[in-house]
């Protein structure tokens, strides 16, 4: 890392005593930008990498609500609104036991330079609750939701800050959330929130997108290579929104996901996963992945240890951050895998990254590979702006689009400082020059 950029990162660390996640996004990014800023140093003066590491506003909240059996919980609620260069703070809401500070500001810086990828005028931001939805009744989630809400309205609206989904946090929360924005607003703020019901403002394809777009971005890769991912033996973690529509996408471009997982265990099933059978367990019944193994002869449930255990062409990281370490990397590398696609936010660590760009393999990092989601969403508040819907083919051809772009921006900047091949560098130098270009334009805010 160079000296000025080491600098920065010193002071991240010592501003965020404890956010390791933070700092290991932070980390990720500042290193990719030696070679930018040693070919433009203006990008290190005026203070610009260290204003682009510090949020422009960070939100903690108290969220009280009372379960079924009139007990009182107090959970606490976060919105870090990071960058507002390119656009609105853009970034979903996750719900899970872990979430803190530091996970919330590691998402939302992420989400800087994925949204600058898009090239779709949003901002970073990123939010959630160490609230677990796990176990509780719609009632429940509902009042949860009503009250973070009640608290969050006033921090957001269509033109300042449009929180979606991630983890615990899908079409169900969504709706709560609006219903709660609508009631305290008295106003029909369609694209305030994204990941809404068709019925009232959705975007056709949102549900699908990041998955979809991971397994894209995987295809461009290896269209780079005169290959595809046809007859691919493909390894999936997670069983939730990115998983099954990474799974649906492979299966539709003729590759074979043989595996999935949730925090239980993962599960193999080498004649090919059934995807409606996974939907019915995971979509509609809100089950966990033995319950998949039960109802499919031939499948198999691990209970513990690694899914990337499993020998496989390509593997798709779609559950949480840190999931693929070091050790898993190299398992996967002697196992034949040739191709890593990140749909989850930061899954691999970085001594799994080094692994794989050491072993040559392609690898998308999760800013670029997963950023079709965030793209669907800005094209969700496209249509709530003109107050009309696209059929799914029209979707999904601007998703295939955006992909492809983001792929080819991410080739030439990593061509252009030197590194061809090194998605890694492409997506952070080609993120960030967009982003600090825009900062600059602004002057000091
Ligand atoms: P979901 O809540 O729909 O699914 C998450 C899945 O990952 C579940 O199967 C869950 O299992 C598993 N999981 C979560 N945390 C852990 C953990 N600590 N250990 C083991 N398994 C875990 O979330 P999404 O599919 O929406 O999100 C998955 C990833 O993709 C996240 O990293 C998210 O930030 C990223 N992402 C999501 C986007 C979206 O549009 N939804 C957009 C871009 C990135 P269990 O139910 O047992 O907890």
């Amino acid at each position: 890392m160079q000296d000025v950029v080491e600098k920065v990162y010193e002071q991240v660390v010592a501003r965020n005593r404890g956010e390791v996640e933070f700092h290991q996004a932070v980390h990720e990014v500042l290193e990719s930008l030696g070679p930018v800023i040693a070919k433009h140093p203006h990008y290190a003066e005026g203070a610009l990498l260290e204003r682009i590491v510090e949020p422009e506003r960070q939100i903690m909240f108290r969220v009280p609500w009372v379960d079924d059996a009139g007990q009182v919980h107090v959970n606490r609620g976060f919105r870090i609104e990071f960058n507002s260069a390119l656009g609105p703070y853009k970034g979903g809401l996750r719900f899970h036991p872990s979430v803190n500070a530091g996970i919330i500001k590691f998402l939302g810086f992420e989400q800087i330079f994925k949204n600058a990828l898009t090239a779709q005028g949003i901002g970073g931001g990123k939010g959630g609750s160490d609230f677990d939805p796990h176990g509780r009744s719609d009632a429940e989630v509902m009042r949860f939701c009503q009250s973070f809400m009640t608290e969050l309205a006033r921090h957001i609206g269509p033109s300042t800050d449009v929180p979606a989904g991630d983890i615990g946090v899908g079409g169900r929360e969504i709706g709560y959330m609006f219903g709660q924005y609508k009631r305290l607003r008295n106003s029909y703020d369609a694209g305030v929130l994204t990941g809404k019901g068709l019925a009232w403002g959705g975007s056709l394809v949102r549900t699908e997108a990041t998955g979809y777009g991971t397994v894209l971005f995987a295809q461009s890769m290896l269209a780079t290579k005169g290959e595809s991912l046809e007859g691919k033996k493909v390894l999936v973690s997670g069983a939730g929104n990115v998983a099954i529509y990474a799974i649906e996408k492979a299966q539709q471009l003729g590759a074979t996901p043989i595996t999935f997982s949730d925090s239980s265990g993962y599960v193999v099933d080498e004649a090919g996963v059934d995807l409606e059978l996974l939907k019915q367990v995971k979509e509609v019944e809100r089950g966990r992945v033995a319950d998949y193994v039960e109802r499919r002869p031939g499948a198999r449930l691990v209970a513990g240890g690694s899914v990337w255990d499993v020998p496989g062409d390509v593997a798709l990281p779609c559950a949480t951050q840190n999931e693929l370490d070091g050790d898993a990397a190299n398992t996967l590398l002697r196992g034949g895998c040739g191709v890593v696609s990140e749909g989850a936010n930061m899954p691999s660590t970085p001594e799994a990254v080094e692994a794989f760009q050491k072993a040559g393999i392609l690898f998308g990092p999760g800013k670029a590979a997963n950023a079709g989601g965030v793209a669907t969403s800005a094209l969700e508040m496209e249509q709530n702006a003109g107050r009309t819907r696209w059929d799914f083919a029209t979707a999904e051809a601007k998703l295939t689009g955006i992909m492809a772009d983001i792929h080819d921006s991410c080739v030439a900047a990593a061509e252009e400082y030197g590194r061809p091949g090194d998605y890694v560098l492409g997506a952070n130098a080609a993120g960030f020059t967009r982003v600090a270009d825009v900062m600059i334009a602004h002057g000091i805010v």
